[in-house]
């Protein structure tokens, strides 16, 4: 506390990322980082990104990476002023909120979800009507046909990993056409099918999504997103009267390579999804219930042991997942998905259930 805080500072409840150990050797798989590691192509364009031009301000359009998305996803017709980009998808959400979800009207999303959610609505004043999940952990799209400001959730949704079809995300677009709908789509690639597709048909869709997760570029820091071209223009507002070079040299080159790199980025999801499916098997052999996902990692439960304290025991194994101490999932752990090696590793290390 200071004096000299504003009063918005001192009411604020900042998100708590993941923990960062610092300790070798130590199994990490609390963030949802993806074990395989970034195309060798994209380290390459990196590299020959360092040179004397640093002293330069890069692109503050970013448009070489603007084009290489509305390129990725070209079947969908996505042009290039119908993408936003930014540092991590983090503060691609943060400019929604400010920009698009800030109305007199609350907007909703789901009580378990990402957690950084309420922090927005509590740094840009915006109001949230929290929608229960079912007693299954999913999203009912009857749930968001409510009067509302806007709507916003994760497909798959964090932290229970469960996917919502296509068809269900449609029907939340369509009952709220005058509202922003957000998708936050970090996990997607994993098995699940893009909203994009549906980004030409609904001027009031926004799909948001990161190059952390699937492209395994979360040191990177480069999220983006895809709309109708108003709604982009909005975020480009926000994010020129905040910062104009969210996206430094290095990663726009390193951004534009993960996306050319198609290969490497399908071999690297099929193999988190390989693993994820092991990973199920392995712990629904040692009794946890396994809620089915489609992210690169599993929301499991055990029914004889506390959440906390089997992620104490594999501290003290030198595994670290993720444990959240909050109503209705407090006996889960988030378990990323990691190599072959560590998720053997894992399952050997619940032995002592
Ligand atoms: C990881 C994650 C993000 C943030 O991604 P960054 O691009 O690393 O900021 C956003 N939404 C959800 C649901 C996530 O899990």
């Amino acid at each position: 506390m200071s004096k000299y805080w504003s009063s918005l500072v001192s009411e604020l409840q900042p998100y708590v990322p993941g923990e960062q150990p610092k300790m070798a050797n130590l199994i990490k798989l609390n963030t949802n980082e993806n074990p395989f590691g970034p195309s060798p192509k994209v380290i390459s364009a990196i590299k020959s990104e360092l040179n004397d031009n640093l002293r330069l301000y890069p692109d503050p359009e970013g448009h070489a990476l603007k084009e290489a998305i509305a390129s990725y996803y070209i079947d969908f017709g996505i042009e290039e002023n119908q993408v936003f980009v930014g540092n991590g998808s983090d503060e691609v959400l943060a400019h929604i909120f400010q920009g698009l979800l800030k109305q007199d009207k609350p907007i909703l999303f789901p009580d378990i979800t990402y957690s950084f959610y309420p922090v927005y609505c509590g740094l840009y004043k915006v109001e949230s009507n929290i929608i229960p999940l079912t007693e299954s952990f999913e999203i009912n799209p009857d749930d968001y046909k409510r009067d509302n400001g806007g709507v916003i959730f994760p497909n798959p949704n964090a932290p229970t990993g469960r996917y919502m079809g296509l068809q269900h995300v449609q029907a939340i677009v369509e009952a709220n056409l005058d509202s922003v709908v957000v998708v936050d789509e970090a996990y997607i690639d994993f098995g699940g099918e893009t909203a994009i597709r549906l980004v030409n048909q609904y001027p009031n869709l926004v799909v948001c999504q990161t190059l952390s997760k699937a492209r395994s570029l979360a040191g990177l820091r480069v999220g983006f997103a895809v709309a109708n071209a108003e709604l982009i223009e909005g975020l480009n507002r926000v994010k020129d009267s905040f910062n104009s070079y969210p996206l430094d040299r290095l990663a726009l080159a390193g951004a534009v390579a993960a996306f050319e790199d198609r290969q490497w980025f399908e071999d690297s999801c099929n193999g988190v999804i390989r693993e994820r499916e092991k990973v199920t098997k392995g712990l629904e052999k040692l009794g946890f219930e396994v809620l089915p996902s489609k992210a690169n990692f599993v929301f499991a439960r055990h029914p004889e042991h506390k959440g906390a304290d089997v992620a104490a025991e594999l501290r003290e194994q030198g595994i670290i997942v993720r444990h959240f101490n909050k109503p209705r999932i407090s006996e889960f752990l988030r378990i990323t998905i990691g190599t072959s090696d560590q998720n053997n590793a894992l399952i050997k290390a619940l032995d002592f259930l």
